[in-house]
Formats: C-alpha cells, sequence, structure tokens
C-alpha cells in the first residue's frame, strides 16, 4: 500500500512571482495513475507563460518536461512498474474524436486537462499542510521531485539512455520535431526555412537533418544561435536584421527562389508574413511560436490562394507520444537527433537562474536535475 509522501517543489503564488522551493505531500496514484520520482525536469516556453500570466490557477506546481523513475502504481496500471524509466508527456482525455484518432494534441479537453490545475474530477493530488495546491500541469507538475501522473501520459524508455535529459523530448522538442515530421511532412527531396532559433526551432533542424532534407535554412537574428545552427547541420542561415539585404531576399538567394515548407516558431506577425512570402507553389507554413493573443495573420489571401499556398497551426508538434518519443530516441541511439546539444543543466534549487538563462538566451534548453 502506498501513502502520501513529501516532496520539494517550485510553487508559484502570483502571476509573475518567483517560483518558491518548498515542501508538499503528495498524494498515492489513483487506479489509473503512476507516482513518478523525476530526475530531471526541461524548462519550456509554456511554463514562463504561464507563471507570468496566462491563466492558471494560484498556487500551482508548473513543469511539464519531465523524467523520472516510477516509484508506485495504481491498481489498474499495466504498461509500467516501479523502476521502470519514464518520460513525461501531455495529457489527453484517450476518449474524444481526436483522441480516438491519433491527435491527442488537439484534445477536446487539452486546456482544462493540461492548464486547469487539477484532475478531470477537479480534485489535485499536490497539498501542503491541508490545503490544496494545484498540480497536473501538463498532466504532470514535474518542477517538483514527485509527480503524479496517468498511465496514459508516461513513456516508457530504455533505462540505457541519459534519463536525466529525456523530459524535453515530452514538449518542447517534440514540438520542433514534430512540426517538421508530422506537420510539415519532411523527408528527402523538401527544403525547409526555419523562423527562430530556439529550441523548437532547432529541434525542428535536428529532425529535419534526420530524415534527410533537401536544405535547411535557419532564420535567426543572435550571431550565437546561428553557429549553433550551422553546428547542427544547417545548410544556411541567414541574419533576418542584416543592413543590405532583407530576409526573405536572402531566402529566395540561398533556396533558388523559394522553400516548400516553413516553420515559425516566433510567433511575430511580421515574420510570419515573411515566411509565408518564401513558400514555393503548393508550400506549406507550419505555426507554432506564441502570439500575441490579438494578432491576427498578416497574409495576402489571393497569394497565397494563387500558390496553393497550406497553413498549419500547431500543437505539440501533431504528435502522438507514445510513438513518437520512442521514434526520436531511436533515431538520437543511431546518433541521427544530437538533440542534447542543445540542453545545458542546473540543479533544481537554481531554477529561477534557469528561467533567466532561458529568457536571457544564454541557455537554449535548460534542464534542471534533481
Ligand atoms: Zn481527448
Ligand atoms: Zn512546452
Amino acid at each position: 500500500m502506498t501513502s502520501t509522501i513529501s516532496a520539494r517543489a517550485a510553487i508559484v503564488r502570483s502571476s509573475g512571482g518567483k517560483m518558491s522551493l518548498e515542501s508538499i505531500d503528495v498524494a498515492p496514484p489513483r487506479a489509473d495513475e503512476v507516482r513518478v520520482r523525476m530526475v530531471g525536469v526541461g524548462i519550456c516556453h509554456t511554463d514562463i507563460v504561464c507563471r507570468d500570466g496566462f491563466p492558471v490557477p494560484m498556487p500551482i506546481v508548473l513543469g511539464h518536461e519531465g523524467s523520472g523513475i516510477v516509484e508506485s502504481v495504481g491498481s489498474s496500471v499495466r504498461s509500467v512498474n516501479p523502476g521502470d524509466a519514464v518520460v513525461l508527456s501531455f495529457n489527453a482525455c484517450g476518449h474524444c474524436h481526436n483522441c480516438e484518432h491519433e491527435a491527442p494534441a488537439y484534445c477536446h479537453q487539452f486546456m482544462p486537462l493540461n492548464f486547469g490545475g487539477a484532475r478531470a474530477d477537479g480534485s489535485s493530488p499536490l497539498s501542503q499542510n491541508g490545503s490544496v495546491v494545484h498540480g497536473n500541469f501538463f498532466g504532470q507538475s514535474s518542477f517538483a521531485s514527485y509527480a503524479i501522473v496517468r498511465e496514459s501520459n508516461v513513456v516508457k524508455v530504455d533505462a540505457s539512455l541519459p534519463l536525466p535529459l529525456l523530459g524535453p523530448l515530452g514538449c518542447g522538442i517534440q514540438t520542433g520535431a514534430g512540426a517538421a515530421l508530422n506537420s510539415l511532412g519532411i523527408g528527402p527531396g523538401l527544403s525547409l526555412a526555419i523562423f527562430g532559433g530556439g529550441a523548437v526551432g532547432l529541434s525542428a533542424l535536428l529532425a529535419a537533418k534526420a530524415v534527410d532534407a533537401a536544405q535547411v535554412i535557419v532564420v535567426e537574428p543572435l550571431a550565437a544561435r546561428r553557429e549553433l545552427a550551422l553546428s547542427l547541420g544547417a545548410d544556411a542561415v541567414i541574419d533576418p536584421r542584416a543592413p543590405d539585404r532583407d530576409a526573405l531576399t536572402q531566402l529566395r538567394e540561398i533556396s533558388g527562389g523559394g522553400v516548400h515548407r516553413a516553420l515559425d516558431t516566433t510567433g511575430i506577425p511580421a515574420v510570419i508574413a515573411t515566411a509565408a512570402d518564401a513558400l514555393l507553389p503548393n508550400g506549406m507554413l507550419g505555426l507554432v511560436g506564441v502570439s500575441p493573443m490579438e494578432a491576427t495573420l498578416p497574409v495576402n489571401i489571393m497569394s497565397m490562394i494563387m500558390r496553393g499556398i497550406g497553413i498549419k497551426a500547431i500543437l505539440e508538434g501533431d504528435s502522438q507520444p507514445q510513438q513518437f518519443i520512442p521514434r526520436l530516441l531511436a533515431l538520437y541511439q543511431q546518433g541521427r537527433f544530437p538533440f542534447d546539444k542543445l540542453i545545458s543543466t542546473f540543479p533544481f534549487d537554481q531554477i529561477d537562474a534557469a528561467f533567466h538563462a532561458t529568457e536571457s538566451g544564454a541557455a537554449i534548453k535548460p534542464v534542471l536535475l534533481f
């Protein structure tokens, strides 16, 4: 019989506030849940957005790129056992139309299940001195040394892999790689322009190179990130702030007229307009960036129609985590998807410093170690 255990957690008590490291109580897993001892957790842009004002109930434990070891399992859990290494991914109901058609990122209950701060029945597995602390953020709340997760959103992984670094496969890296492979269908013969060289954009680059895309071009204003993109296999990089020529002119020159696919990770309307203009006829534009809430698409409709351009707004890289995370790990083991080159590690105690490092651009993908 499992019982409530104590965990160290980073709690946000007010919008825009700092993370406060405190002791919390984590309930035993219910029938369809597992309790995981966290070994690593990545910091994703969505954690920053939710700390700073995107509506989530407070106090809350954020964190949604966890990896760890199963500590205990509920009575109906069959796919994992205590001691198994797991990566945690986003939550989905499992029975709506999209969940039943391998599109769990568009689960009809995606918002309440991932941002509601509670289980589907409104309860939270986290508490402190008997008071509720909101949990279940992305079905995990993994800025804590233990997390309660549903069986359906843990992905069992090989124990020989570097488990502390695998958490970002559950969100940021899955989003970029999935945008390239699942949403935009990148493969041999197709070119791709990526706007923004952060964790998501560079994950898309790694995935596109892993499947032998024809040409991958990264558009990024920071010189250090352009250099990193080149070292990761980008065929060309573009400085959109170059004084002599704009990004579109440079893109057309380098690509010989345009690209088959474009991916915006910036959410900036003017950048999205350039991405759309850079496409060849029958091209496809993917959107994964977080835009201002009032922003609308800045594209000329007839220009899109006359070229047959498609636009795909993308959540979680259109991934089915149980299939896609093992696929990415297989590519990693073959040396074709070195996502660990995007990661810098921090002790869990340094969570505020790690947030600062990602906001300043000093770190591409911080991972906190327990
Ligand atoms: Zn669903
Ligand atoms: Zn995320």
